[in-house]
């Protein structure tokens, strides 16, 4: 009975995380979804308690609260730029907890003379098991250090650059051929491999540090949603092997999602998931550009930005991910009111991968209450460009670069972007005429319908804010 009661509250917790994926496709429920995801995961977690003969009550609720503080704390104070870093923590997380796991089954295993017998029988199962096991072990450790250089990357205290070395594809393929090899040997289930346990835990590790440190600063994004994958299926994998249903069914869930974000941000990219993988960010297609392009940069004062905005009939703005470390989403808002009590016509154009996180755009503006039916996808507004009288590019600079259809010698090539290029008037709000995190030149910043407005662009929209206000 009882155990039909715990199988009927982890129906119910997959459930609600189905929901509550399916509520997290739209700015407009993504709240809500959040919530069902996390009731779904409070309610498996109680009903675990149910479990007959659970030991050790008191350090799962001191684990349970201790997770809860740091969690809600972490939850608080991160900035919003730091989101991919922390999903890279928690879901190193979720990897080592597999790993654990696996470990200290198959420690279990080799300490139980009944475990033992059982394999030596050569059942079928035995050796599905083990070698669930395995899988966990290997892919939890990849997932656990791959996440933490990933986190470090994005923090600055890794590197962030495409780390190479001589032979690299070969070392890294002759290091899972290893790493298989040991699986294979452990299968003997001799007592005296015990330590191959921890050398294949250790070597999978070294694993997951190797596989993500050629990847350059720009796909690692993609490289986290793809260990978030990785997650999902050791998550799938621990849940196969006890049997429970929501552990498994979370980690298919899991799996499922990161993989087709993981497609979703390359084909944005127009990139590979290879080259992806394979750092080979920035290669371009080899061939050097013969393109003349002038290179005159023109500047444009406050007054005149506010005077060509408040006539403009229909205004574009581009956020990107300048828009995001500035902070600059509740007056950007603001602005957008002003103009539209002028008559003004405003929208939002929003490209997939602006910023650092798919989505990155709608929640920074939801933030400061944007309407969403404001924010419009590339798809939909890039016919619109022609008829716009002005463009305000903030802090974008990749996903408005001409340079992806126009100049096929581009690493960019083939990418699909905003076509702020189009509009009648462009006016581009960044610090410097830095490059950004293709780290290639923006041709559209030297365009003859160009100005560019420099300054931080929380400072710039501010005092823009400010010009119009006095129109
Ligand atoms: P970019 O990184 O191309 O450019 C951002 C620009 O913002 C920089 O050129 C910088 O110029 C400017 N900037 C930075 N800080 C400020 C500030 N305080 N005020 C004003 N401007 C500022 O951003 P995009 O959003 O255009 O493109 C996103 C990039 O990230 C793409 O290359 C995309 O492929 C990549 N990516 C995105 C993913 C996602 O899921 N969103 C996933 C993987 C990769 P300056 O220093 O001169 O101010």
């Amino acid at each position: 009975m009882i155990t039909q009661v715990i199988d009927i509250g982890y129906l119910i917790a997959v459930v609600l995380f189905v929901l509550g994926i399916k509520n997290m496709s739209h700015p407009d429920t993504a709240r809500k979804g959040n919530l069902l995801a996390a009731s779904g995961m409070g309610l498996a977690m109680l009903a675990t308690f149910f479990t007959p003969g659970l030991q050790n009550i008191a350090i799962i609720l001191v684990a349970i609260l201790l997770g809860s503080i740091i969690g809600y704390y972490m939850s608080r104070k991160v900035a919003m730029t730091a989101m991919p870093q922390m999903v890279s923590f928690f879901n190193g997380m979720g990897g080592a907890a597999a790993a654990l796991i696996a470990i200290a089954e198959v420690y279990g295993i080799f300490h139980s003379p009944e475990a033992q017998l059982t394999f030596m029988t050569n059942t079928s199962t035995a050796y599905f098991y083990f070698g669930a096991l395995l899988v966990s072990l290997v892919i939890g450790a990849v997932s656990f250090s791959g996440s933490i250089i990933a986190m470090g990357k994005l923090q600055g205290f890794v590197s962030g650059a495409s780390v190479k070395w001589p032979m690299q594809k070969v070392s890294n393929n002759g290091l899972l051929v290893v790493i298989a090899f040991l699986c294979v040997w452990l299968f003997q289930m001799d007592s005296g491999q015990e330590p191959l346990i921890y050398l294949i835990c250790l070597l999978g590790l070294v694993f997951g540090v190797l596989f993500v440190m050629p990847i350059g600063g720009a796909d690692m994004p993609v490289v986290i949603s793809l260990l978030n994958a990785f997650t999902g299926v050791t998550a799938a994998t621990t849940g196969m092997l006890f049997d429970n249903k929501v552990m498994l069914m979370g980690g298919v869930l899991v799996g499922a999602a990161g993989l087709l974000l993981t497609l979703l941000m390359c084909k944005a990219m127009n990139r590979s998931l290879s080259a992806v993988l394979f750092g080979a960010f920035n290669s371009g297609s080899g061939a050097a550009s013969d393109r003349d392009i002038d290179t005159t940069v023109r500047e444009i004062s406050l007054s005149d930005a506010s005077i060509l905005l408040s006539y403009a009939k229909k205004v574009v703005i581009i956020p990107g991910y300048g828009l995001a470390v500035a902070q600059a989403q509740h007056v950007v808002h603001e602005l957008e009111k002003l103009l539209e009590d002028k008559g003004v016509e405003v929208k939002y154009g929003i490209h997939p991968v602006a910023g650092r996180m798919p989505g990155h755009m709608n929640v920074l503006l939801a933030e400061s209450d944007v309407p969403y039916d404001k924010l419009i996808e590339m798809e939909a507004i890039n016919p619109e460009f022609p008829q716009v009288d002005a463009v305000v590019v903030i802090g974008a600079n990749d996903v408005v670069n001409p340079a992806a259809y126009l100049d096929p010698a581009s690493p960019i090539y083939g990418m699909p972007i905003l076509e702020a290029d189009k509009a009648q008037n462009i006016i581009v709000i960044k610090r410097s005429m830095s490059a950004g995190y293709a780290g290639i030149d923006n041709e559209l910043f030297y365009n003859q319908k160009t100005r560019m407005l420099f300054g931080d662009a929380k400072g710039v929209l501010t005092k823009l804010v400010a010009a119009v206000k006095e129109m």
